[in-house]
């Protein structure tokens, strides 16, 4: 079922207006505060029905002021209506143990101070352990006084027991939605992390024009193909591509009109290369490519297979209509050489295409 749709759970869950507070907490509090209503209104009437009229009535005033505090959240006072609350629950249980008697575990709301101490961001830690560490202290004071000032009842075991559990279940209820809120913040904060550094992991590793990893990334998997190399002698060649005449392209048409003949060639590039490997951005318009498990030959026939796909791929940006080509340079891996040298000699064969008249693949 979801509860999200009920009414009543959509009023529990308004977001605060004021952006210094914040939701979970409000939330938290209102919750607490239905618990606490219940919790008075059981409390009173019992108390009452014990004939100890006048704590009943404060009882019942007690749910005066936990409205208070439930509407105090709406109201933008978060932590008003926290400070309110706690001071509730301390007066509540102070005098049900002195008027009812410490063993029937009317102290045991105390703890739920502390828990909702911690749950407030806006308080330093140092106050927070002194203050629990006070709410501690204050339980011994308390019992050692409830049996100084012996006024409480001596209630029949059913009562007793009555008391006791209606006091556990009351507080378990309130641990559960502080667990339960305490949770729901931490993994709200965990995967809003998580999108922040999956966001700058992809920043640190792609080209935002084009979408193709940028040349650190190629540089991780180039690594990661060494690597392999190494370990189980799988091949692979690189080859260097780049635009003729792009200087010209922006000239002409402008530099949108070259921004989107990058991002075509490299969308082209991205699909070309899905099952052969890999391919990055490595400068201005030179993309660099890693055909995987292939030597020389076998790679120089996709590669002139890709150099016809571009020439023949029709650039259509604004009004203009046009074709480009490109130039590769490419070398099979040599471990003797290693990466750098290797892409050296790719840039060498691409410079030598350059000047025998560029739409061209070089391999010798
Ligand atoms: P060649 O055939 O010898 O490679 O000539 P070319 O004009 O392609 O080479 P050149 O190095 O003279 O010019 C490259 C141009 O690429 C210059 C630069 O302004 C342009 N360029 C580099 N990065 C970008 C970019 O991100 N967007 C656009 N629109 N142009 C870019
Ligand atoms: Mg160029
Ligand atoms: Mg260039």
């Amino acid at each position: 079922m979801d509860f999200s749709s009920l009414k009543f759970v959509r009023f529990l869950l308004q977001d605060v207006k004021n952006e210094k507070e914040t939701k979970d907490m409000a939330v938290l509090i209102r919750i607490l505060c239905c618990i606490l209503s219940v919790y008075f209104l059981a409390c009173g009437v019992t108390v009452a029905f014990l004939q100890h009229y006048i704590l009943g009535l404060l009882l019942i005033g007690g749910i005066g002021l936990v409205t208070g505090c439930f509407v105090l959240t709406y109201e933008d006072h978060t932590l008003m209506s926290l400070v309110l609350l706690n001071a509730t629950i301390l007066a509540s249980s102070t005098l049900l143990c002195i008027f009812l008697g410490f063993d029937l575990a009317f102290s045991i709301p105390i703890f739920l101070n502390i828990l909702l101490i911690y749950f407030n961001k806006n308080d330093h830690m140092a106050r927070k352990r002194i203050y629990s560490l006070a709410l501690m202290l204050y339980q011994m004071f308390l019992a050692e006084i409830c049996s100084i000032l012996d006024l409480g009842i001596t209630p029949s075991p059913i009562i007793k027991m009555g008391f006791q559990t209606f006091n556990m279940f009351m507080f378990s209820c309130s641990i559960l939605a502080t667990a339960y809120s305490y949770c729901t913040k931490f993994n709200q904060a965990e995967e809003k992390l998580r999108r922040i550094n999956d966001n700058l992991e992809r920043m640190a590793n792609i080209d935002t024009l084009t979408g193709l990893s940028n040349r650190r990334h190629m540089n991780e998997y180039l690594a990661g193909l060494v690597f392999e190399y190494n370990r189980s002698n799988k091949i692979f060649t690189m080859a260097i591509g780049d635009i003729d005449f792009f200087k010209k392209v922006n000239d002409t048409y402008g530099h949108d009109t070259g921004d989107y003949v990058l991002s075509t060639t490299a969308a082209l590039f991205r699909k070309f290369m899905k099952d052969k490997g890999h391919v990055a951005r490595w400068g201005g318009e030179e993309f660099l490519f890693a055909f995987e498990n292939m030597d020389l030959d076998k790679a120089y026939r996709f590669l002139d297979e890709l150099r016809h796909e571009v020439e023949k791929t029709p650039m259509d940006f604004k009004d203009y209509h046009f074709n480009i080509t490109m130039t590769y340079g490419m070398e099979e891996f040599n471990p003797r050489l290693g990466i750098e040298a290797t892409i050296n000699r790719a840039d060498a064969k691409l410079y030598k295409g350059k000047q025998g008249g560029r739409n061209r693949v070089v391999k010798q």
